[in-house]
């Protein structure tokens, strides 16, 4: 059974790099109706970072990526990796290392001065059974360290970069213990997937550097290495590797940002896969059914946000009003939301919707094609959902649409006139009778659109005039203009 696992370290927030290896992992163990895992990589104290691990966790169910087995946390499991390093030592594969920071940083400098590679120069491995006893019995702090092989070649085959071949007189002897007993990354990595029967490894490419270590140490206990997958480094649209400073690289920050999660999905599955068709939409259910691991691509994939903001519009779009309205009520528990008669909506007055939640509905679908996040909704709801809009009479007076205060009133009053005889309310209608208005008074369409608009809205950006008086009905728009008519006095 195909068997693959999520094993993050919790250093900080799920990266979005993070997730893509998240995703492909249950995608190739989803589709091969095999299991994922979860396990947090914790034996590093020093790099732990509070909130990570519910980071993680929340993110990952957020965007529906469910593991089988675990989560597993490694700072639990320390007594295995230990067992593991001393049959090491018993088979002559590991050694223990007394050398002390100094003598390593200076032994470091001294090769680089010479313009070697920095490499553990095998000192301790030279120390007699006895001199060895003596130190331990001194209680001198020790490590133990790998004994690499001095000959042949490590090899395995990557399923996306191919076969790759190391030198193992490249590979330094690495630390499996560190001194205050607690495994390296790479000791407990071994264990683990070994241990947790995981047939495939699939990982970010900074990882590639690390697979030699790790073949070498399947070859020590006598095991069979899994399967590796590198996927190809995120890049920023300059090309450099993807940074904090160029853009957020949490994924939380997408989720906060009001990006869906079938957009983020969607978008992350196709940073290092293609599906090698011109299909560009993909829900969770598609990819597990068309994702392969062979149409990733070896070359670093460009993170174009452009794109996500296009993904999500589309899924913005493809809501009912209804779903859309939920996903922006929590965002709207603002002060001034409270403060309106729709405070009180619930997700629940959806199936059976009063005039006031019918009225909620309009609005929200009223700005569904100009939304592009869900952070943007409350903003561009307010107008609709507030009893009076602001009166700003510096943005009602347009003087290069040749509004003055006067060409204002005219066309309002006007319009609230031809407005008032519509018995049906349609956008049609209302765009019909007050194209008439605008003949009949011989103004040009700003001159008596642009008015009404910032009457009925006090916005200067809004959906069109015709737009927003369909949404408001006849009723608000009467007021409004009235209320507005009453202030230029
Ligand atoms: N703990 C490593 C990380 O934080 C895991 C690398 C791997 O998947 O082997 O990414």
């Amino acid at each position: 059974m195909i068997k693959t696992r999520f094993a993050p370290s919790p250093t900080g927030l799920l990266h979005v790099g993070g997730l893509r290896t998240a995703l492909y992992s249950y995608l190739f163990a989803r589709q091969n109706k095999g299991e994922f895992v979860l396990r947090i990589e914790d034996t590093d104290q020093k790099r732990y970072v509070e909130g990570a691990v519910e980071n993680l966790l929340r993110t990952l169910k957020w965007f529906g990526i469910e593991y089988d087995e675990g989560p597993y946390f490694q700072s639990k499991r320390t007594e295995i990796y230990k067992k593991h390093a001393e049959a090491l030592l018993e088979k002559g594969h590991a050694y223990k290392c007394f050398c002390t920071e100094e003598r390593l940083t200076k032994m470091r400098e001294d090769q680089i001065a010479k313009k070697r590679a920095p490499m553990y120069d095998r000192a301790c491995l030279k120390l007699t059974p006895e001199e060895i006893e003596k130190k331990i019995s001194a209680e001198e702090p020790f490590v133990i360290r790998q004994k690499m092989p001095s000959g042949g070649t490590i090899k395995f085959k990557d399923l996306v970069r191919g076969d790759m071949e190391f030198d193992p007189k490249t590979v330094d002897d690495q630390v499996l213990i560190k001194s205050d007993g607690f495994p390296t990354y790479h000791l407990a990595n071994v264990v683990d997937d070994h241990l947790m029967g995981i047939t495939h490894v699939i990982r970010g490419e900074e990882w590639l550097p690390s697979t030699p270590k790790h073949i070498a140490l399947y070859n020590a206990f006598g095991w069979n290495p899994p399967t590796f997958a590198h996927l190809p480094l995120l890049l920023n649209p300059d090309k450099t590797k993807l940074s904090k400073r160029q853009g957020d690289v949490a994924a939380e920050d997408y989720m906060i940002k009001g990006y869906l999660k079938e957009a983020i999905i969607n978008f992350i599955a196709l940073l290092g896969w293609n599906p090698g068709t011109t299909e560009e939409f993909f829900s969770l259910e598609d990819l597990i059914k068309k994702f392969s691991i062979e149409r990733v691509q070896k070359a670093g994939a460009v993170f174009n946000l452009e794109k996500l903001d296009w993904l999500n519009g589309h899924y913005l779009r493809s809501k009912t009003p209804e779903d859309l309205a939920k996903l922006i009520l929590p965002r709207l528990q603002t002060k001034w939301f409270e403060e309106t008669a729709f405070a009180d909506i619930e997700e629940k007055n959806f199936d059976d919707p009063d005039e006031k939640t019918i009225y909620f509905l309009k609005a929200v679908k009223t700005i569904q094609t100009r939304l592009k996040t869900l952070a943007e909704a409350p903003d561009m709801l307010k107008f609709f959902l507030i009893e009076e809009p602001p009166f700003d009479l510096a943005l009602l007076l347009n003087e290069k649409m040749k509004v003055d205060k006067e060409t204002a009133t005219k066309a309002l009053e006007e319009s609230k006139k031809d407005l008032a005889t519509l018995t049906e309310f349609t956008l049609q209608q209302v765009q019909e009778t007050l194209t008439g208005t605008i003949k009949r008074l011989g103004l040009k369409n700003g001159q008596v659109l642009w008015p009404l608009r910032v009457a009925l809205t006090g916005e200067q950006y809004s959906p069109g005039t015709f737009e927003v008086i369909e949404s408001l009905g006849k009723e608000r728009t009467m007021k409004r203009i009235d209320l507005c008519l009453d202030k230029l006095q």
